[in-house]
């Protein structure tokens, strides 16, 4: 028996005569009318008229004064009811006709969205509301039109120049070491055999830090990478082969070959029985990787307190093979690096013993090295984010 033929019997025709069965009745009737609600805002209507229609025709169904479902229900269970059970179909018709208030036509037809196709959007069952698509081809987005552009970045050149040089030491298995760039005194220049009293410490322009808490200068912006030597011999023990690529600080004043801050290039190998043959070796196969096979070194003694004895190493002229030109300043040698046997107390302030292990060591400036690799005469172009000059590389 449907709802249509239960309400056309009085409770007592239906077999009510408990409040479990009364109140089974009232409960399968708001289900039915809830789910009709539903079944209309979820089916949605294709227009504003369609709309209307719909939602007087469900108000009708259960609303309406002659033949609506309450006004039944009204007729058929509440006035027959036996006087036992009036109380309870009384309040139980009460809460019926309250839900029924959201049949109202103004009050449905606020929540069924129109949408443009009505089938697919009733059977994706949304209740969103969805504007027709515009008739008119005009006003259409023109698809074969370019989409926005958006210019992709690259690595800075020094940035380039570091990771070139970082792959020709890993191809010779040393290993990629960092420390801090705000660093104490006592590894900036005390461990690298650079007392404070040592006329060599003047040689670096030296940034002081003061550090909170501390009532003197304490640290320094590390003037080179070399202080990543002796941290490094002390967290691995030798042997050790290690670059150590990183920013470093000095007190200049900016010219086209001087900033206040650039990057260094630092490399040291501690081992058994190394010795000048290996220092000599292995930079010539480093300058032949980076500058080209035909490119020939030379060192000339030099003096670095971290090291003894000390070379600079040049390379032969890139550019005019030797023979003499502007970049070389006619002597057709480019001096690019420092480097040189481990000074014994280097090797002792990080913990490795001088008798059994000897190294050597280099440092260079990766932006001279970026300037010579592109032929960039101004360091400091590289540090004025100027997209006309970094988008050349
Ligand atoms: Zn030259």
């Amino acid at each position: 028996m449907n709802i249509e033929e239960k309400i056309q019997r009085t409770l007592a025709e239906l077999g009510a005569d408990n409040a479990e069965i009364v109140q089974a009745l009232f409960a399968e009737v708001r289900a039915a009318m809830e789910a009709e609600r539903q079944g209309l805002i979820s089916g949605g209507a294709a227009n504003d008229a369609e709309r209307q229609k719909a939602c007087r025709a469900l108000r009708d169904r259960w609303l309406a004064r002659k033949n609506g479902i309450i006004s039944a229900i009204d007729e058929h269970w509440l006035k027959p009811s036996p006087r036992e059970l009036k109380p309870l179909v009384g309040r139980a018709f009460n809460e019926l006709r309250q839900a029924g208030a959201e049949l109202e036509v103004s009050q449905l037809a606020s929540g069924v969205p129109i949408k443009p196709d009505h089938r697919s959007a009733a059977q994706a069952g949304e209740a969103t509301q969805v504007q027709p698509a515009s008739a008119d081809p005009v006003a259409a987005p023109d698809l074969t039109l370019p989409g926005a552009h958006r210019a992709l970045g690259s690595l800075h050149p020094v940035t380039q120049v570091l990771r070139e040089i970082e792959g020709i030491f890993l191809e010779l298995g040393y290993r990629t070491e960092t420390g801090p760039e705000i660093e104490s005194v006592y590894y900036n220049f005390d461990a690298l055999n650079i007392p404070e009293t040592h006329p060599a410490r003047d040689d670096w322009d030296t940034l002081y830090v003061k550090l909170p808490g501390s009532k003197d200068n304490a640290a320094v912006l590390r003037t080179h990478t070399s202080p990543v030597q002796i941290r490094a011999m002390e967290k691995y023990g030798a042997p050790l082969y290690l670059i150590v690529p990183g920013k470093v600080y000095r007190h200049d004043n900016p010219d086209a070959s001087h900033a206040t801050m650039f990057h260094q290039v630092e490399g040291l190998a501690v081992d058994r029985d190394i010795s000048f043959a290996d220092l000599k070796g292995t930079l010539d196969f480093f300058v032949k990787k980076f500058f080209g096979s035909g490119t020939r070194t030379r060192f000339q003694p030099s003096f670095f307190p971290f090291t003894e004895p000390s070379a600079e190493m040049a390379v032969s002229c890139w550019a005019c093979g030797g023979k003499g030109c502007g970049v070389c300043k006619q002597s057709g040698w480019v001096e690019i690096m420092g480097c040189g046997m481990v000074h014994p107390f280097v090797l002792k302030n990080g913990g490795i013993n001088p008798k059994r292990y000897s190294g050597w060591a280099f440092g260079f400036g990766a932006d001279r090295m970026a300037m010579i690799r592109y032929g960039v005469t101004d360091i400091q172009l590289f540090y004025q984010s100027d997209v006309r000059f970094l988008e050349q590389f």
